[in-house]
């Protein structure tokens, strides 16, 4: 009997980075490790110990493929962290415990490497070098890669695809996301996340077509299906028919048209039809994203997250290894300014080698400058490398997570004396650098007029302020509806910042992703923003938005929607006007 196939089944997701992409499934399953305590009789020993050597060997050669792909990699980093892998499946303690274990509870070989990864984590825990303490991931992926090998799970490794595939997974690490290949990955759609999760960022900059937040997508997807991928939309289509391929073409080549026309407007003037310029920055994290940022017309970098250096390492970067990376991004914008974050890890972005785990709120724990104001050498180190980039060009520094007076005064000392050391060692610096900070905590919102007084900059990260003022987490997929950029208590917090820059005569920027969205220009110009900085793939569309728009019209639509009480009906109003004003950039919706 033949089985009936589905067509069209769809989807729909947080669309998080636009472009459409056709093409098979490739299902990424991690096993949790939850499969339960077997427990053996004493014959069966000798069979589970030769299982766990079988899957110890099965790792080596895996990590030794892995290992020949680093060699491609332009930064030895890579390549160290596999061999210090390859290093961990040869650690006693590791083999002989786990077969200790297996002799002497009679368990299989999946709980006895549970239990000594267990004690090893209890083991790390107690280590006071914070080196060595931190290698404690490093052998948990051992650990983990050993498991799924004893489990018989075959992980695809990402980096080794021959082919190109759309990623499906339940979720992605910003790690992850930092080690897709551009060229295989057509676009990835996940069970969770949020518009302005790290990972859904990452991918808007890396120009990958993105859905998260679908919430089911890997129960109802197998392995190798056709899907097409609307990033735009949010929609995913299930094994399609030939109608919906030939359509999803059609929209695919128009899209791409769109893009191309955009280029005519990379040196016209970002500004109004009535005068009112914008600057557009591109938000980057790497010197490999400066050729995009070019290829947009940005003016200048108004983001750096340096977290990004951080990751997918066993070891923090040094002083002169950051030096090189903001003297090489600071070099290659000059005259136009680069704006450095210092690090800001915690929340959903995690760092192999920063333990920050066992915290029952992350995102209100120890991250970003708190961090940085605990960790002293840590932000010095940066500090010192970032001074170093500045007499290079133009660099603006900017703290991220300040919610007071004092935590900046903190950093400023710091910063001092980094000055004074670097003087002393005559080494160059910029001594007039700016100093900023990331407004993104209500309290930096409620505080702004204190806060101008002492910096020379805003930057309006939205991305947190919306999160921690609507007291929703960004990254959680059940709560998007409730993360709304135009929130009228959102649109209060703004119009705060704006007001308080102005007053003390300092440019205040939003590098949020509510900066890279069409729909908000004329209320981003009512505000009174100047500058805003985003993904470069999203500047010419923005721009494109400012070109049509006008400011004394803005200024007026801000009025009215500071009149109504509710998101649902501020963003009805403004979808009217805009779809009214504008129907070439806002089409109304199919019917
Ligand atoms: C923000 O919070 O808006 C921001 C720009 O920073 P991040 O997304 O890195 O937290
Ligand atoms: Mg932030």
């Amino acid at each position: 009997m033949k089985t009936e196939v589905t067509h069209d089944q769809l989807l729909v997701g947080i669309a998080v980075s636009p472009g459409i992409a056709i093409g098979r499934a490739l299902l990424l399953h991690r096993p949790t490790d939850i499969s339960p305590v077997r427990e053996i009789a004493r014959e069966e020993v000798a069979d589970e110990i030769q299982r766990l050597h079988a899957a110890i060997a099965l790792s080596r050669q895996q990590l030794e493929v892995v290992r020949r792909k680093a060699e491609e990699h332009p930064t030895p980093e890579p390549g160290l962290i596999i061999d210090a892998h390859l290093l961990i499946l040869d650690d006693i303690m590791l083999v002989s415990e786990t077969i200790a274990t297996i002799e002497k509870d009679l368990v299989d070989a999946e709980t006895a490497l549970r239990r000594t990864l267990l004690r090893i984590r209890h083991l790390f825990a107690a280590i006071e070098d914070e080196y060595l303490r931190e290698r404690r991931s490093d052998v948990e992926f051992v650990g983990q890669r050993i498991l799924r090998n004893l489990i018989g799970y075959q992980e695809h490794l990402l980096q080794e695809l021959t082919e190109q595939v759309i990623l499906v997974a339940h979720d992605l690490s910003p790690a992850d996301t930092l080690l897709l290949d551009r060229n295989k990955i057509l676009a990835f759609v996940t069970d969770a996340g949020g518009r302005t999760s790290h990972t859904a960022i990452l991918a808007r900059s890396m120009g990958i077509p993105a859905i998260v937040g679908l919430e089911s997508v890997t129960q109802l997807v197998q392995q190798g299906l056709p899907l097409i991928v609307d990033g735009s939309t949010g929609m995913v289509v299930i094994h399609p028919s030939a109608d919906s391929f030939r359509d999803y073409l059609l929209r695919k080549q128009q899209y791409e048209y769109a893009e191309q026309e955009l280029e005519l407007l990379r040196d016209l003037p970002a500004q109004t039809t009535d005068g009112y310029e914008l600057i557009l920055r591109a938000n980057l994290d790497a010197p490999a994203d400066i050729p995009q940022a070019r290829k947009n017309g940005a003016c200048g970098v108004g983001l750096m997250r340096t977290e990004f250096l951080f990751m997918n390492r066993t070891v923090p970067p040094t002083e002169d290894e950051q030096f090189r990376i903001y003297q090489e991004m600071v070099e290659a914008m000059a005259p136009a300014s680069v704006m450095i974050r210092t690090l800001d890890v915690g929340g959903d972005k995690l760092v192999d080698h920063i333990n920050l785990e066992g915290e029952a709120n992350p995102a209100l724990g120890l991250r970003a400058i708190r961090f940085s104001l605990k960790e002293e050498v840590l932000f010095r180190t940066q500090l010192r490398a970032i001074l170093r980039a500045s007499a290079f060009g133009q660099v603006r520094l900017a703290f991220p997570m300040i919610t007071g007076i004092e935590e900046l005064r903190a950093c400023r000392l710091h910063l001092r004396a980094v000055m004074e050391e670097l003087t002393a060692s005559q080494q160059p610096f910029d001594p007039k650098l700016q100093v900023g900070i990331v407004v993104e905590t209500p309290s930096a919102a409620l505080l702004a007029g204190l806060l101008a007084r002492e910096v020379d900059f805003f930057s309006v990260g939205t991305n947190d302020l919306i999160q921690y003022c609507l007291a929703v987490d960004r990254g959680n997929e059940h709560l998007a509806y409730l993360y709304d950029p135009l929130h009228p208590a959102i649109l209060r917090a703004l119009q705060l910042v704006c007001e308080a820059g102005r007053r003390a005569g300092i440019p205040v920027g939003m590098c949020g992703e509510m900066a890279s969205d069409p729909l908000y220009i004329d209320v981003l110009v009512a505000l009174g923003f100047t500058e805003l900085s985003m993904s470069p793939n999203d500047i010419l569309w923005m721009k494109r938005a400012l070109r049509l728009s006008r400011k004394d019209r803005s200024d007026a639509l801000l009025t009215t929607l500071l009149t109504l009480p509710t998101g649902a009906e501020i963003r009805h109003h403004l979808e009217e006007v805009m779809q009214t004003s504008f129907p070439e950039l806002f089409p109304p919706p199919e019917i």
